[in-house]
């Protein structure tokens, strides 16, 4: 079976969050599966970079304003297609935002330009390779959909993925002509979205299944609190909306062989964080005290991580001799305010802004607890790198934190299954409530090290997501348009 993944970013090619690591993990996960998937993806200057032997496989004229070239290659071990289209993706660093930091003017087209690359190739342009199954990621490759809807022959089965309901690719209803959207499709059966396009309501409506990232996600955005507007398309595709919780990639998770951070550990041998936890102490410039409760934070930046919150709730943490060692990028107020917060009490407050990798895994090395205060999340994947390295996560009990961490309450603990701690509803009085939870189970050291023990041997690879993907996807044979 072969599938072709249609994304926006891949790590470890291109990434700014969840998407990438899922879109990059998923394939060799698959391939166990007896799944091959090729990645189709802009040609960012990262991706190209990374590519080697490269063949072009097929050369368009014009695609919004340029020529374009589809090039076969390896990276990073994944079977990729990229496209070649400098006028379209030959900018630096971030895949959506300009130096400014806000969306280029033109991420219509080079979103809609992955489309229907994807389409032509689901009909045939890049044969001998013929797709059995488009597996669509988020709104950036859901326009794919509609153009392949509309495609004559056969056509590949379609599954679209939402990694975020919160990002959806809407436009001005005056780009319909330029992104060679029928009037047909723009409808309320359609594209059409309160007036605007949307991107994600292609997939919503034409994909012949939709997933999301956890179960609990997947009921959450059929609710009108968690739907953002969107929950009545979703409500009508019945039992086609699916959700597949998320893994992480084990060998780059790996605390026992890990190259990135100071000390490696396993299971049998936790006592050796200790020597992350003094480096995370060092690194953030907190007190070098052993004793102090290490809280950790590897987040964008935004409102829906609900950080403004653990803000309010510093005072909370202090009272109780926690720190927090803080590593994000994302919106300048919530900068400012953490910044702030650090100059004022330096030995409890610690903050790096910007994205490192290396670092993120040192503080999940370190930490004592992840703390993850969402108002609303998807899957996420912090947490379960957290308990994979033995940081116990206080999180939200929303979509995928409330699928993958066990709260460690009294019938959980009696039957020895705690994971982590949970809070709701997400605001200041139930974080800092879960606060003292969590200082409380501090000082039951035997408890401690039972909870962090059973999050280190729970399974938070690929195996199980990938079977379940790998089942979808068989179910759907190739069919005509
Ligand atoms: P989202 O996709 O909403 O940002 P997820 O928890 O699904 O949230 O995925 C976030 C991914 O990005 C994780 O792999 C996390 O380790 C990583 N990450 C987030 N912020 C940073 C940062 N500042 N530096 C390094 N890695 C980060």
């Amino acid at each position: 079976m072969k599938v072709l993944s249609v994304t926006s970013e891949c790590y470890p090619l291109i990434k700014t969050g969840g998407l990438a690591d899922v879109s990059g993990a998923l394939p060799p996960a698959l391939a166990a599966e007896g799944v091959a998937v090729t990645t189709l993806i802009p040609g960012y200057p990262s991706v190209l970079a990374a590519l080697t032997n490269v063949e072009p496989i097929l050369q368009l004229a014009d695609l919004f304003g340029g020529p374009a070239r589809i090039l076969h290659g390896t990276a990073a071990e994944l079977d990729i297609l990229a496209i070649d289209a400098p006028h379209l993706y030959a900018r630096p660093a971030n895949p959506y935002l300009g130096p400014d930091g806000l969306d280029w003017p033109d991420n219509a087209q080079r979103f809609a330009t992955l489309g229907q690359v994807a389409a032509f190739i689901a009909g045939g342009a890049a044969a001998p390779f013929v797709p059995d199954v488009l597996h669509l990621h988020d709104w950036q490759a859901a326009l794919a959909a509609a153009y392949v809807h509309r495609q004559e022959g056969a056509q590949p089965g379609i599954v679209a993925t939402v990694h975020n309901l919160a990002f959806q690719g809407l436009f001005p209803a005056a780009m319909l002509q330029l992104l060679a959207i029928t009037p047909a499709q723009f409808t309320s059966e359609g594209v059409e979205f309160h007036g605007s396009i949307s991107f994600l309501k292609a997939a919503l409506v034409y994909a012949d299944r939709i997933t999301t990232v956890s179960p609990t996600y997947a009921d959450e955005i059929r609710t009108p609190e968690g739907g953002m507007g969107l929950d009545g398309v979703l409500r009508a595709r019945g039992s086609d909306v699916t959700g597949i919780l998320n893994g992480i990639d084990t060998d780059v998770w790996d605390p026992e062989i890990d190259p990135l951070i100071p000390a490696r550990f396993g299971r049998t041998k936790p006592a050796r964080r200790a020597a992350n936890k003094l480096a995370v102490q060092r690194r953030f410039g907190l007190a070098q005290d052993s004793g102090a409760l290490l809280c950790g934070v590897v987040s964008r930046l935004s409102w829906q991580k609900g950080l403004d919150l653990l803000l309010e709730a510093l005072p909370a943490l202090r009272a109780q001799n926690m720190q927090l060692a803080l590593l994000g990028s994302g919106e300048p107020g919530l900068h400012a305010a953490f910044s702030a917060a650090a100059v004022r009490d330096p030995a409890y407050v610690g903050c790096v802004f910007g994205y490192d990798e290396a670092l993120a895994h040192t503080v999940q090395a370190g930490a004592d607890a992840l703390l993850v205060p969402s108002r609303f999340e998807p899957c996420g994947l912090t947490q379960l790198c957290a308990q994979r390295y033995g940081a116990i996560p206080l999180v939200s009990r929303s979509g995928g934190l409330a699928d993958t961490v066990i709260d460690a309450n009294a019938a959980s603990r009696a039957v020895g299954v705690a994971t982590g701690l949970q809070f709701a509803p997400v605001t200041r009085p139930a974080l800092e409530h879960a606060i003292l939870r969590l200082a409380d189970l501090w000082r039951d050291t035997a408890a401690w090290r039972r909870t962090q023990r059973n999050g280190m041997a729970m399974d938070v690879s690929w195996r199980r997501p990938a079977a379940a993907y790998a089942a979808l996807f068989r179910q759907l044979r190739p069919h005509a348009a």
